[in-house]
């Protein structure tokens, strides 16, 4: 049992389905894409660094996450405007493995982690972006897919650790090119 919720719990019934389902943000017909919009004028030098990524190139942009419980979660989102794998241009697709190695051996450096986890759902927003989640050393409860849920329930970790990691990540990113 590694749920990070006690017994007994009840399954739930399954709901019909909703079909069809709801429009994304940033999905055609949809509201508008947020990360577009927040991803264009990286380079004007009057925006605070706290309004943009903490790491970018022309195609990649790494990202802090909000409310964050397990410091150096953070998430990799494309520049350009794209649903998923399929949807990638060649180019990009081709830089996608190179780049979440980097970004594995970035969060890794940190230091007491056991394995970074790479999820893409896609649920959220129609904009192409993967969430990494670091499993703390010997957390076995958060293996494979309790990571994320255990993620959301524990308390929030102290701001300043979060950014000390964020930052590390970010250095350790520029110099690994
Ligand atoms: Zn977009």
């Amino acid at each position: 049992m590694t749920l990070p919720y006690a017994e007994p719990l009840v399954r739930r019934e399954l709901q019909p389905r909703v079909i069809p389902e709801p429009l994304r943000v940033g999905e055609p017909g949809g509201d508008p894409c947020g990360l577009c919009s927040w991803l264009s004028g990286l380079d004007d030098t009057a925006r605070d660094a706290e309004d943009k990524p903490l790491w970018y190139d022309a195609d990649w942009a790494l990202c802090r996450a909000t409310g964050v419980t397990i410091p150096g979660v953070v998430w990799l989102t494309s520049r350009a405007h794209h649903d998923s794998f399929a949807d990638l241009p060649d180019a990009l697709a081709r830089s996608y493995g190179p780049m979440i190695a980097r970004v594995e051996r970035a969060i890794l450096a940190l230091g007491d982690i056991a394995r970074v986890h790479v999820y893409r759902w896609g649920d959220g927003s129609a904009h192409f972006h993967v969430w990494f989640y670091p499993r703390p050393l010997g957390m076995l409860e958060a293996k494979r897919e309790m990571l994320p849920l255990w993620a959301e329930v524990l308390p929030e970790a102290p701001k300043e650790v979060v950014a000390d990691a964020e930052d590390k990540i970010a250095a350790a990113l520029a110099a690994d090119s």
